[in-house]
């Protein structure tokens, strides 16, 4: 029974790790990356339970993964927001709602709309040399 717990406590601590590493991010990072930081705290915790965990708070509804079919990345941000992929140096920014016009002429048009998807590419405005 006490062991139980002390697995329960343990596992419980590291999937909270695991979000506070990802909430403490903007940079929507891939699961090697949260695996190096969570080491620092954990030195002995694996990969696949990094793996693991991910997939759990992602089913809790806690966190959001980003495919693009070869890589997934990993998003603590759930409120409703897009995302622009640099093609040239791979990295994901967050895009706000109001920035994207969607056109809602399809309700109008007798079609309800449960979900909307967007894909952004581009070239960031560090890779066009606009960094502030
Ligand atoms: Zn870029
Ligand atoms: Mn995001």
């Amino acid at each position: 029974m006490i062991k139980k717990d002390s697995i329960k406590r343990r596992n419980t601590y590291q999937r909270q790790l695991i979000l506070e590493i990802l909430k403490s991010t903007t940079a929507h990072p891939t699961a090697d990356w949260i695996y190096e930081q969570a080491r620092k705290e954990i030195p002995n915790i694996s990969l696949g339970t990094v793996y693991r965990n991910l997939k759990i708070l992602k089913e809790e509804g806690l966190i959001i993964e980003l495919t693009d079919g070869k890589q997934s990345r990993f998003d603590a941000r759930i409120d409703n927001h897009y995302h622009f992929k640099c093609e040239k140096c791979g990295s994901i920014y967050d895009i706000e709602p109001e920035d994207i016009e969607i056109n809602h002429s399809l309700e109008f048009k007798g079609f309800s709309i449960d979900t909307v998807d967007v894909n952004i590419t581009g070239v960031c405005s560090k890779c066009n040399g606009e960094n502030a």
